[in-house]
């Protein structure tokens, strides 16, 4: 079977480096945030052009420490995609603040700058715009809407370590940028992990203390924190990786490129835009048939896989917000036509050549 992302793969091209660098955390008896979780704060912090990196236990933290610290709480309403892994929309109702789904770009399955225009009420206190499959939103559009109201902009870039946008890294742009290292990410740790990036000395320093108990100072607590620390295993793990991310997304790009080429006579393929990056975090395609086409490849032994089939307007969690069937029509059309095919570094050049033989085969007898 042809995964859809084999980590295995990828850890033993890496296992000489990773496990010296493990034995070296080992040694040093120290196991939560010492120096290799500041040297990953220094290294993703330099790699995206920003000032302070913040190691956090998950990418969902990560959100929900951006949005308390831009002081986001009950009364509050945050624009954000319904077309996005729960976690973004989950942040925000943790914080007690209400979140309001707005329409993607049938082309790039971003949020749509011209429907946030719409949507922004006197409640409006921040945007959370989701860089979905490592593609970079509009963002030039959406930090001139925000800053005409006065709204901050947190950037959901957990799919989109590495991607650009006119010169800059995601998670650059906006006034927090939030990473995870969940092992299938760009990045990815042996567990779960996550970073924020900002260029604001207060964001950096109240978010450190919200990170570990709302504490600055052992025992003496002056907010109501969570624990969210990074342990020095998984940035050990990530300091041996961060040497070889530039060379993954390259060959993520090319294998993009590739099903690119080979299937946008059969299939609608991912739209490019010129300074408008994209990692390849997933490449999806869209099809009228999906379930046929996820059955025959599965039969031909290749995986493939739907983000994200139920959009978050129409989840269960999110009944108390009393969106119904029809309310992002753009979003409920990709979620039932999307598809996402094998791709990972790793994946060999014979295996990309059966996915798209098999495909073309498809369309060739339907
Ligand atoms: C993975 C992901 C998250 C959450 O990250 P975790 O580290 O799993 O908590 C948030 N948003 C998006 C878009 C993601 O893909």
């Amino acid at each position: 079977m042809i995964p859809m992302i084999d980590l295995n793969r990828e850890m033993l091209y890496l296992k000489d480096a990773i496990q010296f660098s493990i034995n070296d955390v080992l040694d040093s008896g120290i196991y939560v945030l010492g120096e290799r979780v500041e040297a990953l704060e220094k290294r993703i912090a330099n790699y995206t052009n920003t000032t302070f990196g913040i190691g956090l236990a998950n990418g969902t933290d990560a959100l929900l420490l951006a949005l308390k610290a831009l002081g986001i709480c009950a009364g509050d309403e945050v624009i954000t995609t319904a077309f996005t892994f729960v976690a973004t929309a989950e942040a925000i109702a943790l914080t007690g603040a209400t979140p309001v789904f707005v329409d993607i770009d049938p082309h790039t399955y971003n949020i749509d700058p011209d429907l946030i225009r719409k949507a922004i009420t006197p409640r409006t206190k921040a945007i959370i715009v989701v860089h979905l499959y490592g593609r970079a939103a509009e963002m030039t559009t959406i930090l001139e809407i925000a800053q005409r109201h006065n709204i901050k902009v947190i950037e959901d870039a957990c799919q989109a370590l590495g991607t650009e946008y006119g010169g800059h890294k995601a998670g650059s742009l906006g006034a927090i940028g939030c990473f995870s290292f969940y092992p299938s990410k760009n990045l990815g740790a042996f567990g779960d992990g996550g970073m924020v990036v900002t260029n604001d000395k207060d964001l950096h320093e109240k978010i450190c203390e919200l990170r570990n108990h709302g504490s600055r100072q052992r025992y003496v607590h002056s907010s109501i924190g969570i624990n969210s620390r990074l342990d020095e295993l998984q940035a050990a793990v990530l300091l041996v990786k961060m040497n070889y991310l530039d060379l993954f997304l390259e060959r993520r790009r090319s294998i993009a490129e590739r099903y690119t080429t080979e299937l946008s006579p059969f299939a609608k393929t991912p739209s490019i835009f010129k300074d408008r990056g994209h990692t390849f975090h997933q490449y999806c395609i869209e099809i009228d048939h999906r379930a046929d086409m996820q059955q025959y490849l599965k039969e031909k032994l290749i995986s493939t896989a739907v983000y994200y089939p139920i959009p978050l307007h129409l989840q269960e969690a999110f009944a108390y917000l009393n969106y119904k069937n029809g309310d992002l029509p753009v979003t409920e059309t990709i979620s039932a036509r999307i598809l996402a095919l094998p791709i990972f570094p790793t994946m060999t050049s014979d295996e990309q050549e059966y996915i798209i033989a098999a495909i073309r085969d498809y369309y060739l007898v339907n």
